[in-house]
């Protein structure tokens, strides 16, 4: 059988932080290791935009 070139993770999503988030309601950036959840400006949602939409 083939071997896994990669562990097993949660989440397949995840390369090496620290990530850039944006929030979406105020555009505010922030670099994370791990979602931060929240603006910490206005609490707004904050989205991963340091991962490529496409490769
Ligand atoms: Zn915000």
């Amino acid at each position: 059988m083939s071997e896994d070139k990669t562990p097993p993770k949660d989440d397949p999503y995840e390369d090496e932080p620290p990530h850039t988030y944006e929030c979406l309601n105020c555009g505010n950036r922030i670099k994370a290791d791990r979602q931060p959840g929240e603006c910490p400006e206005c609490g707004g949602e904050m989205r991963n935009i340091s991962k490529p939409s496409e490769r």
